[in-house]
């Protein structure tokens, strides 16, 4: 199953990756084609708004390709893709019912499908997204968690500054059929050999009844014309280069003579020279004196009336005339109102964006190469361009992080196998503490204390035992205890030192009774009491100042640990109450890990697992302390310990004894544990 998952993130990952980039490259394309969809929906939308629509999807594909190639954030993204996927599939059923638009443009214009192809693609997308969206954690990850807001931020970042550019300039990648060096004349003729069929659906009414009907059913004039549909099969490409026409003001088609003429010339494109932006009229005469020098040809060529091509001569000083062609035939040529054409002999040689008006020299340098493109203009210029902006960064990134990740994981098994070798039986504390919780009035408290002391003194054992009560057992049982054989803890202190705390009981009054340790971060305390690692943060501080031990507890919760994050949660533990002390103070502290869902409920953490999270919170205390701090500070287990899984949890190599919730309160069971030691 793990395999057939990361095929499908491979491949939906690569699709997303596509769809959007190829979006992005052409946002103009995108806008247009929005407005199709808009127009279809009966809808009229400012042209900004589709076009900030059109960046922000090309945007969102991307960014979710690149976040299922790298799995981040797993569950939130193939969900969000899969919702996406559902959505897409719905319209492209639309599509194919309703015909408004014969290419759904999932692909911008690098690959066009029928709507019957797009509705497959969809349906195929939506099931390896809905697999994705049910087995996210089966996608290993790339990347440390760590350090996936870079990959996050650069993919958004660059992506839309992809959009931005091919809107000041020309789009990147030119998949429409006028991209540089294509010769028009040529591909005019393949075009008109595969000629795209055209269906006209009328829609009409009588009586009250709507019906469609085709040329060849067209029925008698009782019915009222209502409504007309045309759609085009086959490619439209076809037609989009088959239909290139270019007229003289007066009306005279002078395509051929145009196409044919030989020599450079140049080609003012203005689809609407209304709407064109002039503030580039400086540049384009001085191309125009450039090409009347050397006796090229400069025409200006729009689909606007006559009226507004004097108000572009009168405002700008042109001296050049202009000729006429279809708006969507000059908006498919180039993606710039103006934009800039050099033809030779029919043939296009290049195009510009009326931002970067190439200047004479060079100008002169592609007249002199005849034309060719040179290395870094072409499109394998291109392809290394992105290469260079975005893959390698991310590659290198990848790299060094799985360095760092490969370096971390050495250093913390270096650190087992010294520990397993040398250090961790003899050198570290092991401890068994018990945790009475709030179970046992004092009479009760007194006789198990007295058991267990008594039993403790008879036969030393092979670890230091405590056992944490309720406060009011403290002063009692401190009288009772022999403290070479057993130790005394509370269960909690209060975060203040001391005052009018009315029902708290400080640090320095736990110290008093006779008790050595205090047990803080219980998660029934952060979960019952709403114990914060600030408040708990106080209360270690203050323990520690009046000479007490702290057991110190951490532990994920089930979700957390489904979610794979226990490394994190315990990290945020120890980094939010106790990673703030320093070396010294730190030696005062013994880590509890207990995991939640194991407290209590009699499902016990495997040996493994605990080994696993004991092993990385050593490693992150090294982190913090060093290794010589590590290796002497106590990591005890907790969580359904009892004197059968004891001996096993003690035995691995990062487990340096318990702390007993309910096995503590009867003195067989607890020292079923403590005899594990031996
Ligand atoms: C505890 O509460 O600290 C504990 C480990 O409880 P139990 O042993 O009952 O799971």
């Amino acid at each position: 199953m793990g395999v057939i998952v990361n095929i499908s993130r491979l491949v939906a990952g690569l699709t997303f990756v596509l769809s959007g980039f190829v979006k992005a490259v052409d946002p103009l394309g995108s806008l247009y084609k929005l407005r199709e969809y808009a127009g279809a929906l009966g809808l009229t939308m400012p042209d900004i708004v589709l076009l900030a629509a059109a960046v922000a999807l090309a945007a969102f594909e991307f960014t979710i390709g690149i976040l299922l190639l790298f799995a981040i954030n797993r569950r939130a993204v193939t969900r969000l893709a899969l919702v996406f996927m559902v959505a897409m599939t719905a319209v492209t059923v639309w599509l194919v019912a309703a015909e408004p638009i014969s290419d759904c443009g999932c692909f911008g214009d690098a690959v066009t499908l029928t709507n019957g192809q797009s509705l497959a693609k969809n349906i195929v997308l939506t099931g390896i997204t809905l697999l994705l969206a049910l087995r996210p954690l089966s996608m290993p990850r790339f990347i440390s968690r760590t350090n996936q807001w870079i990959v996050k931020n650069y993919t958004v970042i660059f992506i839309v500054a992809v959009s931005l550019w091919c809107l000041y300039d020309l789009p990147l990648f030119d998949f429409r059929p006028y991209r540089e060096g294509t010769d028009i004349r040529e591909a005019i003729a393949a075009a008109e050999s595969v000629q795209p069929t055209v269906t006209t659906t009328f829609i009409l009414e009588k009586d009250g009844e709507r019906r469609e009907f085709t040329l060849d059913d067209y029925p008698d004039s009782t019915w009222t014309f209502v409504d007309s549909r045309t759609v085009t099969h086959g490619s439209s490409r076809q037609s989009e280069i088959a239909d290139f026409r270019i007229q003289t003001t007066a009306g005279d088609d002078i395509t051929d003579s145009l196409l044919s003429m030989p020599g450079y010339a140049f080609w003012l494109v203005t689809p609407d020279i209304g709407r064109a932006d002039d503030g580039c009229f400086g540049e384009i005469n001085r191309v125009y004196d450039y090409a009347a020098e050397r006796g090229y040809v400069f025409t200006g060529i729009t689909a606007s009336g006559e009226d507004a091509v004097t108000r572009w001569q009168d405002m700008t000083g042109a001296e050049y005339g202009f000729l006429v062609a279809d708006e969507t035939l000059l908006r498919t040529m180039i993606r710039s109102n103006p934009g800039l054409m050099l033809v030779n002999d029919g043939r296009i040689i290049r195009k510009w964006s009326h931002n970067r008006m190439p200047s004479n020299d060079r100008l002169t340098a592609i007249v002199a190469a005849g034309g060719a493109q040179s290395p870094t203009d072409g499109r394998a210029g291109r392809v290394v361009k992105i290469l260079l902006w975005f893959v390698l960064p991310l590659a290198l990134l990848t790299i060094l992080d799985r360095m760092w990740a490969w370096s971390r994981k050495i250093k913390a098994k270096t650190r087992i196998i010294s520990s397993t070798f040398k250090t961790k039986k003899t050198m570290r504390k092991k401890i068994v503490a018990g945790n009475w919780k709030m179970n046992m009035t004092l009479q009760e408290g007194m006789a198990l204390a007295t058991e267990l002391n008594e039993t403790l003194t008879a036969g030393r054992a092979n670890c230091d035992v405590v056992i944490c009560t309720p406060f009011i057992h403290l002063a009692s049982v401190a009288q009772i205890i022999n403290k070479d054989a057993l130790s005394l803890g509370a269960e909690n202190c209060a975060d203040k030192a001391k005052g009018a705390y009315t029902g708290e009981v400080s640090a320095a009054m736990v110290k008093s009774t006779g008790a050595d340790y205090v047990i803080l971060g219980h998660s029934e305390r952060r979960g019952y009491y709403g114990e914060t690692p600030e408040i708990l943060k106080e209360k270690v501080l203050l323990a520690l100042e009046n000479g007490l031990k702290v057991i110190f507890c951490i532990g994920e919760s089930l979700e957390e640990r489904e979610a794979g994050k226990q490394n994190e949660v315990v990290k945020a533990e120890l980094e939010g109450s106790v990673f703030n002390l320093g070396e010294e103070e730190f030696k005062n502290i013994v880590i509890a890990y207990e995991p939640i869902w194991a407290i209590g409920t009699g499902k016990t953490a495997t040996s493994e697992q605990a080994e696993e999270i004991h092993a990385y919170i050593r490693s992150i205390i090294a982190d913090r302390y060093g290794n010589a701090v590590a290796d002497d500070t106590s990591i005890l287990y907790g969580g359904s310990c009892k004197a059968g899984n004891a001996p096993e949890l003690f035995a691995k190599p990062d487990i340096d004894g318990g702390l007993i919730g309910g096995a503590s309160l009867k003195a067989a069971d607890f020292m079923g544990i403590v005899n594990a030691w031996n």
